[in-house]
């Protein structure tokens, strides 16, 4: 791997290999280890704990947010304090409805199943899942043509979570079939700092606090990156100090990652770069924007920009994306005065949906 692609992977919040290998050690195992989400762990307690006492599987359940944030974490922890175990697909695995009929044709009775992704299922899987959801029943179509018979099949109470990064992208009817919803945010730094120390304890890493705040103010807001910065200062303080996690030796570890103090790595330097030096400030397109920093419209717009978004360095308006005076600064260039006098371009028009939609918020 090239030294770019290792800086690139420090702080995406998708999961590299590494992280599927190391984050199993890491996962919180049951609500009470969760840190931060509270609203989100409380709610999600009283319908486990309502579910239980009336001895019936749970209302299915819809986390939505980032990646890295928790999701598949919940989802297990679901199950686990259900005591049932839990199956796992995503969505881009359902392709055709039999995919899905011969996952669901094994669930057994309060089984958890999870499907990740889950805005990326094809359609004819999708209308298959509205009923197994309602009626805990699947229809099975033997034959084709006249001949055609739909058979239905009963599959025992089940409790089905579905994750997406994009709650906007659900159809209506398939989000209307979750009793349950969870939005996961972006964690604070104190959050993220008690997450690494608890992980540091489990790796046995000597991580003092001024350590575990450095890395924390770095993380984006996201677990899953936390511990991965984690692991690299872990790699730098036994190679090139005394194995002791400080402060000093956090941001070092972290300047050779090339992860700013606000987190950014290359990828979001280069789309501020573009909007402010190749675009003026914007606005422009979000597919326009892509193609200048050389990146899929799918990168840009779920792994870079919902953090630049939320840190201000980024604002989505009906127009296009523009800058703030904050990008500017960032890059340490003066910001115009039309950043200033209004900040997002558009007399502050915001267009904050999910989807990144179009349509202009009248008022
Ligand atoms: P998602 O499914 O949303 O992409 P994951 O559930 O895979 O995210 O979480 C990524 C990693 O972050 C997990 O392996 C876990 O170690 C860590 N993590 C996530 N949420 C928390 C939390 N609330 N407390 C502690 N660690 C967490």
């Amino acid at each position: 791997m090239s030294m770019a692609d290792e800086a690139r992977e420090a702080v995406t919040p998708l999961a590299t290999v590494e992280d599927r290998v190391e984050d199993s050690a890491l996962r919180p195992r049951c609500l009470d280890d969760v840190i931060g989400q509270t609203r989100v762990r409380e709610q999600l307690a009283l319908v486990l704990q309502a579910a239980r006492g009336r001895g019936r599987t749970p209302d299915h359940v819809l986390l939505s947010g980032p990646p890295g944030l928790g999701k598949t974490t919940l989802a297990m922890i679901i199950a686990a304090e259900m005591g049932t175990t839990l199956r796992i697909t995503s969505g881009p695995a359902l392709q055709h409805a039999g995919d899905l009929a011969a996952i669901l044709s094994g669930v057994a009775e309060g089984e958890v199943l999870f499907v990740d992704e889950v805005h990326r299922m094809a359609r004819a899987a999708e209308e298959m899942l509205y009923l197994a959801m309602e009626d805990f029943r699947v229809d099975v179509i033997v034959g084709k043509g006249p001949g055609a018979t739909a058979i239905p099949l009963e599959i025992p109470p089940f409790t089905m979570v579905g994750a997406t990064t994009r709650a906007g992208l659900l159809p209506g009817p398939l989000r209307d079939r979750f009793g349950f919803t969870a939005q996961l945010d972006f964690y604070t730094d104190d959050e993220l700092a008690a997450i690494v120390h608890r992980s540091a304890r489990l790796l046995t890493i000597d991580l003092r606090t001024a350590g575990a705040s450095e890395i924390a103010s770095r993380s984006r807001g996201t677990p899953r990156i936390a511990n991965r910065l984690l692991r690299r200062v872990r790699d730098f303080s036994e190679v090139r100090a005394s194995g002791v996690v400080d402060a000093a030796v956090a941001r070092a570890a972290l300047e050779l990652y090339e992860v700013d103090e606000q987190g950014l790595d290359r990828l979001d330097r280069s789309v501020l770069d573009a909007l402010c030096r190749r675009f003026g400030g914007g606005p422009v397109g979000l597919g326009t924007l892509a193609v200048a920093v050389g990146e899929e419209r799918e990168t840009v717009e779920e792994v870079a920009e919902p953090f630049l978004v939320r840190a201000g360095l980024l604002a989505r308006t009906p127009r296009g994306r523009v800058a703030t005076a904050g990008t500017w600064r960032h890059l340490g260039l003066t910001p115009p005065q039309t950043a200033l006098n209004d900040p997002v371009g558009l007399g502050g028009l915001w267009d904050n949906d999910a989807a990144g939609g179009s349509s202009p918020t009248s008022g």
